[in-house]
């Protein structure tokens, strides 16, 4: 051990802190940025030096405590096992800065995008390869340390992808919100033979529901709809191959709206990235026989059944929760195609990360805020 490392450990009391990491310590109260411990990889694991960490909602929940569930009940996250202090961030690129023995598949300096939707490798969804629904999940930023610091620890190389045409940024929401875009999409895909006359209702066009747009747009033929009270973003959307657009500030009965564009059918599909008491019902009521509803969404609250419906007009109801690693991949091809793009707002240093949070917090982000902590 040289002078220089005995000097620093002297300093900071017997342990090597190395890197710096925004924790949060206790929810609502602002993040602390802490000299932490920098890992070391071993075995499969590598060390990723952290370029780009995209601020995410789901970051938001963390950092209050939970999501609001039913009849205005607190759904925390310290009841589904999120421990704190945590440094969160799932949405990170970076390079290859060291790697444990057992990896030879990247090079040290690499640039990659991280898969952060870790499992226990055991349970049924793990093996089925749906780990992003692990019973025991093991996310990166939510139950284990993420990118909201200078170095992340990857358990396993395998949870990497080469980043060699799109830049960090860009790439680095991919994981998240452009993951669960994809995922949602995927699940609308139409029947074989009926391509041609498939309609897609998209609500909400957030940075998800954009992506969803141009997701939709590169792998369908679909007719898409989108939904939203913000011209500004509903011009986003015609822009990205959108076919109609409503406002419902404008056109308060959108189900009649959807109807009127569907020959009074209903719609295939609609794909919910709001799912508030308000949308889910105008979701459901817009259907077509056989439709299906891919819930996104998480801004909580509940929603009344009309039952006899479902059974009579055959309707499947499901979610959509980020996605899987040969999502992710697909996903990073389509955006080196140049045929999905990320919007990004604005970058943020390590230290203005409650800055950031603020900011997404008040609305203030169009598209995507960026910490960047090195
Ligand atoms: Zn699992
Ligand atoms: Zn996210």
């Amino acid at each position: 051990m040289n002078i220089i490392v005995l000097a620093k450990i002297i300093k900071q009391g017997g342990i090597d802190f190395d890197m710096k990491g925004a924790q949060i310590i206790k929810t609502n109260e602002p993040l602390v940025i802490n000299e932490v411990e920098k890992p070391k990889p071993e075995g499969n694991q590598v060390l990723v030096k952290v370029v780009a960490s995209g601020v995410c909602h789901s970051d938001l929940h963390l950092w209050e405590g939970g999501y609001a569930g039913p009849k205005g009940v607190f759904m925390k996250v310290e009841d589904r096992g999120v421990k704190f202090p945590l440094i969160p961030g799932h949405e990170i690129s970076g390079t290859i800065e060291e790697v444990g023995k057992g990896v030879n598949n990247f090079n040290l300096g690499d640039s990659v995008l991280v898969y952060p939707w870790l499992g226990d490798r055991s349970c049924p969804a793990c093996l089925s390869g749906e780990q992003n629904l692990c019973d025991n999940p093991r996310t990166l930023g939510i139950y284990q340390n993420g990118g909201y610091a200078q170095y992340v620890l990857i358990p396993d190389s395998k949870f990497l992808i080469k980043l060699d045409r799109i830049d960090f940024d860009s790439a680095s929401s991919l994981a998240c919100s452009g993951l669960t875009a994809y995922n949602a999409v995927k699940k609308a895909k139409p029947v074989p033979g009926l391509e041609d006359n498939h309609n897609i209702v998209i609500v909400g066009a957030g940075g998800l529901g954009l992506m969803a747009v141009q997701v939709a747009e590169a792998i369908y033929k679909s007719r898409i709809t989108v939904i939203d009270v913000n011209d500004q973003k509903l011009a986003e959307a015609k822009k990205l191959g959108a076919d109609n657009i409503i406002n419902t500030k404008e056109k308060q009965d959108v189900v009649k709206e959807v109807k009127d564009l569907t020959n009074g059918s209903g719609t295939d599909v609609v794909l919910d990235f709001v799912n508030n008491n308000i949308t889910s019902v105008n979701s459901f009521n817009m259907l077509r026989k056989r439709g299906k509803l891919i819930m996104v969404g998480l801004f909580g609250g509940s929603m009344e059944l009309n039952l006899p419906m479902i059974p009579l007009r055959g309707y499947t109801l499901t979610g959509a929760y980020t996605g899987t690693f040969q999502d992710l991949t697909e996903l990073v091809n389509l955006a080196s195609d140049g045929k999905v793009r990320t919007v990004l707002d604005r970058r943020f240093s390590l230290n203005q990360v409650n800055e950031a949070l603020h900011d997404l917090k008040n609305g203030k982000i169009i598209g995507r805020a960026i910490i960047n902590p090195n």
